[in-house]
């Protein structure tokens, strides 16, 4: 557990980096530091494995005073993932990825074995890429070495400062993906430093709005969209509130509607007829694993009857495949985009391969209600017409 005490920094030149600075960050939390460029977040940061020393204050880990820890030891628990990586440009990923454990006094053959686990962890083949040097890779893939490294003497806090900073916005959207899923399994503690609302929404268990030199508001992601703190904080977090609140709230099952469902094997007739009898104008088409195919428009399976020569088809001839899909969790930020880039009506979701439902628009709106009037009775603050009107 980090915990900060009144702390402050000013640096020589008399610029207040930092005033009177107290939280906490949990066992296993991911707290998001967020805010505009010159605010104090990577001070902050650096304070933590004393690359900064504070001018005043204190900074606890696990109940010590840092001030009193040795830094290369204080250092060695601690992961720092920055966003110009700093990978070792003769080094190759493998061997970067070992750099610390060796450091540390592993044997090479072990510590390349664990660089190979980590990499294979951050969804980098160690077999393809392992052997690279870093400029054979993306700006995405020299990221995920980044984090790779840094998790490689198994610190328990992780120091993260704009790691994600300077790749496309769909590269990022993945690396955060990727490391939501990873922080789901390694609970490590971690410091997030972002000037990006969304991600720091999307990432932080909790988020600290930084204004200049001091915390605004540390809070919930639902809590800072739906009752800012102050005028600043709602200056912040925008005015789209409504639609930041899409990126974190998941898809739920009860969220999901039931449309007919009919294997590709059926015969047409008996599709057709389900059809009929449900007064629905498409099917949602299964494969032999209940997963999902794709769609059958009622049109085209009644057309398929009364074809002579089709009479004896099945569902398959008809069929067509559908690439819109999420699976159950997935936010509806995602749902919502999903729908506009296959420029759908509804989108199928899923549950690890078997089909769980569709979410449509109407129903994306119902989870968006539910979900801001969920949140402790503040959430009225945010007005659903933003979202309704996009
Ligand atoms: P952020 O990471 O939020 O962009 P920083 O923590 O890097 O902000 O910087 C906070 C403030 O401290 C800024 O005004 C910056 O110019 C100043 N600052 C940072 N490092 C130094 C330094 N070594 N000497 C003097 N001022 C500094
Ligand atoms: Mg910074």
């Amino acid at each position: 557990m980090i915990r900060f005490e009144h702390v402050a920094k000013c640096y020589p030149d008399g610029t207040i980096a930092v005033d009177d600075l107290s939280f906490e960050v949990g066992d296993g939390e991911l707290v998001t530091l967020v805010g505009p460029s010159g605010c104090g977040k990577t001070t902050t940061m650096k304070m933590v494995n004393r690359l900064i020393e504070p001018t005043s204050g204190r900074i606890l880990l696990d109940g010590r005073d840092i001030a009193e820890t040795d830094p290369v030891k204080l250092r060695r628990r601690i992961g720092y993932v920055i966003q110009q990586v700093g990978l070792f440009p003769h080094k190759t990923v493998l061997d970067n990825t070992a750099t610390v454990p060796v450091l540390l006094g592993r044997s090479r053959a072990a510590a390349r074995r664990r660089a190979a686990e980590l990499l294979e962890l951050v969804g980098l083949d160690p077999r393809t890429f392992g052997h690279r040097y870093p400029d054979q890779l993306s700006g995405g893939q020299r990221q995920r070495v980044g984090v790779a490294r840094a998790l490689a003497a198994d610190p328990p806090v992780l120091l993260m400062d704009e790691p994600f900073g300077a790749v496309d916005p769909v590269v990022r959207e993945h690396l955060q993906n990727e490391f939501l899923r990873l922080q789901s399994e390694m609970r490590k503690t971690v410091l997030f430093v972002t000037h990006d609302i969304e991600e720091a929404v999307r990432l932080g268990d909790r988020i600290a709005v930084y204004g200049e030199g001091r915390i605004e508001q540390l809070d919930s992601p639902a809590r800072l969209l739906g009752a800012p703190a102050t005028p600043y904080v709602a200056e912040f977090v925008g005015a789209d509130r409504g639609l930041k609140r899409l990126s974190v709230t998941p898809i739920g099952r009860a969220d999901l509607v039931e449309p007919p469902v009919v294997s590709l094997d059926d015969p047409l007739e008996a599709a057709a007829a389900r059809l009929r009898a449900a007064d629905a104008r498409w099917a949602v088409v299964l494969d032999d694993a209940d997963g999902l195919h794709g769609w059958v428009g009622a049109d085209a399976l009644a057309a398929g009857t009364t074809a002579a020569a089709a009479r004896h088809g099945t569902v398959r001839d008809h069929a067509r495949r559908m690439d819109a899909w999420l699976p159950l969790g997935a936010s509806l930020k995602q749902a919502f985009a999903t729908m506009l880039q296959y420029d759908a009506g509804w989108i199928a979701v899923l549950d690890g391969d078997r089909f769980a439902g569709v979410l449509t628009p109407t129903a994306l709106h119902e989870a968006l209600r539910r979900s801001i009037a969920s949140d402790d009775g503040d959430g009225a603050g945010v007005r659903l017409e933003t979202v309704a009107g996009a």
